[in-house]
């Protein structure tokens, strides 16, 4: 019979850790916990029904397994047995929580529903067990709420006229009933006034929806657990899914668990902690906690938590007692349990805790998550700690983790210039500014237009996780640092301050004040330190980080260097740039544009200059044209040569269709003309004669180069003198001469005889020889198709897959835009192709011209310059085909670093796993061409 509930609790469970798939992530912590030998810990028993379950409550119109209901009722009296409680029972009832886990954790973005088995009759029995009437009905009227929103309206797909959802009516009798006894707090409310609201609450649930309260505990329960399956697809979890890339088909599991109360007077209390900082990674316990709460009171952020230890103090709350110095027996216990935690799970873990009058209780582990500054320093730290090896703490930093490191912060100059206007807590580190908003909806508006936003709430909800990803940062006015924004912002790695007191958001969400009087309106600029937990008005300008000072991303990087096998370089057209990708670690360009000296500062000169070329008529005028352009390149080029002395530059000829600069200003065209000594008439036909109609496909590339040789010989005779020159001074200078969007081996010969006659000049001229290599880009289908024929002629290939993907789609790289949403809302791409390979076409494409190329010229040298070579799983991609390097811009250098690494990790796995299963010793590495193709490619030619 399929096995559907797991049971644990009382020293034993049916699962494991390992059983994340089906059980979900919290129950197969919860069943790690409770029934691991080496742990063993207090968890209240339960049990979890399994993630299939949710796959057939699907495929089935909503309905369950047969057998479920037995196992179920089965693991039930398990409970009830440890428990001593029966559920339903009249005289000592039992309470159960129901909870959603999925495989990967999804913050709050599913139902919940506490305090099930509670009715009129078990009221009473629980009264009579606690002796706490107060707390009994407020459990009543918490489970009357949440069990009408949850099961009653939001599972049924109620949809009630008005807008209004069951909760927020019940809410307000709430508000107003406070109102009329003059209560400040919920915990202001006498036994009777919540009796009475008990009461209300049934009154109003039947009237607004329609049908009674239930008060059968077993129509409760199931009720309850239909509610979270039916929450897998709500709005929120499809919309987190869709963020995170969580597949839809994975399910989530249900967990019903004994309930354990903090909120039953000042003996008890409930807490969220991490076995070490996440903010900033430091190993230290940390956490919050609330006396006298339920567990959700901390997470919502209604009261100021307080700090656990003296570690976890912070502004807001460093006047707050410590649950060390108020229950230091409990604390003990706890900081024991967490060091065991961590040391069985070896990773840094987020616990949920709660204390029922003085005992306590673990109702959570998971592994928690972290900011990439924090995911460095604690890989690092425990690799040092020898709690993991050096593979594992590669693997804890997700590649795109390190943007945080690298991303910008406030510039100190302009931050110690300008007043704070507000103090918050820093729960995402960095900078970040842009222009307010109040609501998740507008920071998606703003932010589709193009504006940088930064999203600013009292607290945010599951309901803002959208507004959220697309703002720059968040900025709350409450919470501590385990609220929502806190949590979710973390989990991104996004710039963040919550707990800001110090300011207060207007009633009409369209300003907010602060405690000095400054009022900031919507769209008005403002600057955040995340890491300080400053706030700005204004638009603080950014400045870079400075890496070097970053000992744990060192130690990182030292580890990843080690391991990987794939070099990495940069695309880079200035010195600059050059620069700043070598200080990352690039080990070469891959990608020097040449046309980029062409746009934006400095180049007004060259550019007339290539205007005149472009537009000249005769070869005599082109040449002329060509012989004044000439010291320009040989400059730019010779400045970054300079700047990556010692590593390879591959220089690519010029790319884009002349027409893209011809002037279009009529003072830029009459210059043109007097220096061209014709008039505009005749400029105006010239200019006519290079339009095209498709330029992506027109004359471009080396169709330049055939058609007008004398431009490659130019380029060509510029790249080599800046080389010799250099040379001569006695740098090191490594060109690649690179030709691009080539789909003929002829294309390749036509113009290397142009290569070697001025090489062949330049050395007779120089008296040097200069090192270099003659390659091309792969980026139309033709080209790796024919790749066997192009490598005769090719020493190296570089993959243009931003062209590549454009070609073999047929997808407009520019125009992609007006349908890739609806390609992936409807799940007709999985990704978009222009930021990770499509490894199921292209990267077939990408294969063929690996293993045809290397069928020619067994030590091809093989790159990518295209955008994907920044991208993390493209990265992998190019380890597993067998390339030599991948070139990315200055900034993703380090992430395609790490990810490189992580890649040459899954491949020695993967060839162990392999080797195991077949029982044969593993190879020494699965990329031989490659690796012999890095020793032996000719360094000169
Ligand atoms: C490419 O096509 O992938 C490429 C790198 O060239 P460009 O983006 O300049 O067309
Ligand atoms: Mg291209």
């Amino acid at each position: 019979m399929a096995k559907y509930v797991y049971f644990f609790g009382g020293g034993k469970a049916d699962g494991n850790e390992s059983m994340k798939n089906l059980l979900g992530g919290k129950g197969a912590n919860l069943a790690e916990m409770a029934g691991h030998p080496s742990l063993r810990l207090p968890v209240p028993p339960g049990f979890t029904i399994t993630t299939d379950v949710c796959t057939y409550y699907y495929d089935h119109k909503r309905s369950y397994p047969k057998e479920l209901k037995i196992q179920g009722e089965k693991a039930l009296a398990q409970v009830e047995k440890i428990m001593g409680k029966k559920f339903g029972d009249a005289k000592n009832p039992l309470l159960v929580s129901v909870r959603s886990g999925a495989r990967r954790s999804m913050p709050g973005m599913m139902e919940t529903v506490l305090n099930i088995g509670l009715n009129d009759v078990t009221v009473q029995g629980l009264i009579e067990q606690t002796k706490n009437p107060r707390f009994v009905y407020d459990a009543y009227r918490r489970l009357i709420m949440m069990y009408a929103d949850v099961v009653m309206e939001k599972a049924e797909g109620v949809d009630l006229k008005g807008g209004k959802g069951v909760r927020r009516m019940l809410e307000e009798r709430l508000e107003q009933i406070k109102h009329q006894k003059g209560c400040k707090s919920d915990t202001d409310l006498s036994t009777d006034d919540l009796k009475v609201l008990v009461a209300e609450f049934k009154q109003l649930v039947g009237k607004i929806l329609g049908k009674p309260f239930p008060d059968d505990p077993l129509q409760q329960l199931w009720g309850g657990i239909g509610a979270v399956f039916a929450s897998w697809n709500g709005k929120r979890a499809v919309e987190y899914r869709r963020i995170e890339r969580i597949p839809d088909e994975w399910g989530t599991a249900v967990t019903v668990q004994s309930m354990v109360f903090g909120n039953m007077g000042d003996d008890s209390a409930t807490g969220v902690a991490f076995t070490r900082d996440p903010g900033n990674g430091e190993s230290q316990f940390y956490g919050e906690y609330l006396v006298n709460a339920q567990g959700e009171d901390v997470v919502a952020g209604i009261r100021t938590p307080g700090p656990i230890n003296e570690h976890s103090k912070n502004d807001q709350s460093r006047h707050l007692p410590t649950l060390e110095e108020i229950m230091p027996r409990i604390y003990n216990q706890l900081f024991d349990i967490q060091r065991r935690l961590e040391k069985h799970y070896k990773d840094m873990q987020d616990i949920e805790f709660t204390i029922q009058n003085g005992t306590l209780y673990m109702l959570q582990c998971r592994v928690g998550k972290r900011n990439g500054v924090a995911a460095v320093r604690m890989a690092t730290e425990m690799h040092r700690e020898k709690l993991i090896d050096a593979h594992t703490a590669l693997t804890r930093v997700a590649p795109n983790q390190l943007v945080e490191l690298l991303l910008p912060m406030l510039d100190p100059k302009a931050e110690a210039s300008t007043p704070a206007i507000a103090k918050g807590l820093p729960a995402g580190p960095g900078g970040a500014r842009g222009r307010v908003v109040f609501t998740s909806n507008d920071a998606v508006a703003w932010a589709a237009r193009g504006e940088k936003v930064i999203l600013v709430r009292e607290e945010t909800s599951p309901e803002d996780v959208d507004g959220m990803h697309k703002s720059q940062a968040i900025l709350t006015s409450k919470g501590g640092m385990t609220s929502h924004a806190a949590l979710v912002a973390r989990g991104w790695g996004k710039c963040c301050i919550v707990g800001c007191g110090d300011l207060e958001v207007a009633d009409d969400n369209k300003s907010f004040h602060t405690k000095k009087g400054d009022v900031v309106k919507e769209g008005d600029w403002i600057s955040l330190n995340g890491t300080k937990g400053l706030v700005y008005q204004g638009s603080v300008n950014l400045v870079d980080v400075n890496l070097e000072q970053n000992q744990a991303y060192r130690d990182l990087m030292k580890i990843v260097d080690k391991v990987r096998e794939l070099k990495v370089r940069t695309n880079a057209d200035t010195p600059a740039d050059a620069r700043k990708a070598r200080s990352f670690g690039a080990e070469g360009i891959g990608l020097f544009r040449t046309e980029h000296m062409f746009y934006g500062e400095g180049s007004d000169k060259p550019l007339f200059l290539l205007r005149k070329m472009i537009m000249s008529k005769t070869l005599e005028e082109r040449k002329a044209a060509l012989a004044e352009l000439f010291p320009y390149v040989k400059n730019d080029i010779k400045a970054t040569l300079e700047a990556m002395d010692g590593l390879p530059v591959t220089i690519r000829t010029l790319d884009p269709p002349l027409h893209e600069f011809v002037p279009h200003s009529q003072d830029k065209l009459e210059a043109l003309g007097r220096e061209l000594h014709v008039d505009m008439a005749e400029l105006h036909k010239r200019s006519e004669g290079l339009r095209e109609n498709n330029p992506m496909l027109g004359h471009r590339g080396v169709r330049l180069g055939i058609t007008y040789p004398e431009v490659t010989e130019m380029q060509v005779r510029a790249i080599l003198e800046a080389a010799g020159e250099l040379i001569k001074e006695g740098r090191k200078a490594i060109p690649e001469i690179m030709i691009p969007v080539t789909c003929t081996v002829n294309e390749l010969s036509n113009q290397k005889k142009i290569v070697d006659r001025v090489a062949a000049e330049v050395r007779a001229k120089l008296g040097v020889k200069i090192p270099f290599m003659y390659g091309t880009m792969i980026e139309i289908p033709r080209a790796a198709l024919t790749a066997n024929r192009m490598a005769e002629v090719a020493e190296f290939f570089s993959f243009g897959t931003n062209d590549l993907t454009q070609m073999g789609f047929g997808f407009s790289r520019d125009d992609i835009g007006s349908f890739l949403p609806d390609y992936l809302g409807d799940k007709i791409l999985p990704a978009d192709p222009f930021q990770t390979i499509d490894q199921e076409g292209i990267g077939e494409l990408i294969k063929m011209a690996i293993d045809r190329g290397r069928s020619t010229r067994q030590n091809l040298k093989i790159g990518i310059c295209g955008e994907h070579g920044g991208d993390p799983d493209s990265v992998k991609f190019c380890h597993r085909v067998g390339m030599n390097y991948v070139s990315c811009s200055p900034f993703r250098v380090p992430i395609a670093r790490l990810a490189a690494a992580q890649a040459a990790i899954e491949d020695a796995a993967g060839v162990k796993a392999k080797a195991s299963a077949k029982k044969v010793a593993p190879r020494a590495g699965k990329r031989p061409a490659a690796k012999k193709a890095v020793k032996k490619a000719p360094k000169k030619k």
